[in-house]
């Protein structure tokens, strides 16, 4: 699979630019086996977006912690056009430029491959952010000469190809991604600052950061959680991803979706007063001087 992106920008990327289009009922015959003169040839010099469960199951199958797996094997491409931080797998070096994880007999990390892999050739876009409007993803063709699997195989629609390639499960765990990056706070080109950019980076992609700063520090004094859900988050990946969406929301777009405790909002009031007590003797002074 070449550049097969899951696209979490607004714009539709140019890589997805003329593709052709997949309807909900459109069909297509696709058939990926290792008796294909191309099997395995995909798997290098490719641009493979990952998303934040590919980040958290390759880890896992790696030993290794998301920050671990971000420093070893992930590039951050910076552009000005990107509104959010993306992850791409990194290539071995040149002149194969191989992705990492292809063996002798195919892929290593089958069962946890990023979805551009196992959903290829099918990818998709989620459309720009509209108020009161849900975002849902169209879905695109690659039709790449150099893949031999076109015309093989059985037919399979988008829903077809989604449910065998597992793609539905990973989906349902990444639904509230998928709403920070389509979030109506976008509309009209808004730009995170490069604070809540980190914050987006850690709480999407980097999982096990995310849990240091739950659990290393005052995070749980300045947020009312229920006890059963800082142990559903203290033991499971899958809840602490959840629950960071539900952060984002609030650090990102200001949402009241997480209780802000007592005690920090006290604090928060008595360093306002506090600010707002100073401005006023600035200001005498300011004007003690002046008279
Ligand atoms: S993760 Fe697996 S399927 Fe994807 S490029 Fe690497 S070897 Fe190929
Ligand atoms: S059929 Fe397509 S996806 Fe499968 S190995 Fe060949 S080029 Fe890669």
């Amino acid at each position: 699979m070449k550049d097969s992106p899951k696209q979490q920008s607004p714009a539709l990327p140019e890589l997805l630019q003329g593709r052709r289009q997949l309807a909900e009922d459109e069909t297509f015959r696709f058939s990926c086996h290792d008796g294909l003169s191309c099997f395995k040839t995909c798997c290098a010099d490719v641009n493979i977006f990952l998303t934040p469960v590919d980040v958290l199951q390759l880890s896992r199958k790696l030993g290794l912690t998301t920050t671990e797996f971000l420093d070893q094997h992930a590039l951050n491409p910076i552009t000005k056009d990107l509104n959010l931080p993306v992850v791409l797998l990194k290539m071995e070096s040149e002149p194969k430029k191989a992705c990492p994880f292809v063996g002798d007999q195919g892929c290593t990390v089958y069962h946890e491959r990023p979805w551009s892999c196992r959903m290829y050739p099918v990818g998709s876009a989620l459309p720009p952010a509209k108020v009161g409007v849900d975002a849902k993803p169209v879905y695109f063709l690659f039709e790449d000469d150099f893949c031999k699997g076109h015309g093989e195989g059985q037919e399979w629609t988008i829903a077809d190809w989604r449910k065998d390639q597992g793609a539905d499960q990973r989906e349902e765990l990444e639904a509230g991604f998928n709403e920070i990056v389509s979030h109506p706070w976008f509309i009209g080109g808004r730009q995170l600052d490069a604070r809540r950019m980190d914050m987006f980076y850690t709480g999407c992609y980097d999982l096990d950061a995310f849990r240091r700063f739950v659990f290393d520090t005052t995070f749980l004094t300045r947020f009312e959680l229920p006890e059963d859900q800082i142990e559903k988050i203290r033991n499971s990946d899958d809840e602490l991803m959840r629950f960071s969406y539900q952060w984002l929301r609030y650090a990102l777009f200001s949402e009241p979706t997480i209780k802000v405790s007592k005690e920090a909002e006290q604090k928060a009031t008595k360093k306002a007063e506090a600010m707002a007590a100073a401005r006023q003797k600035n200001k005498e002074s300011e004007e003690n001087k002046e008279s």
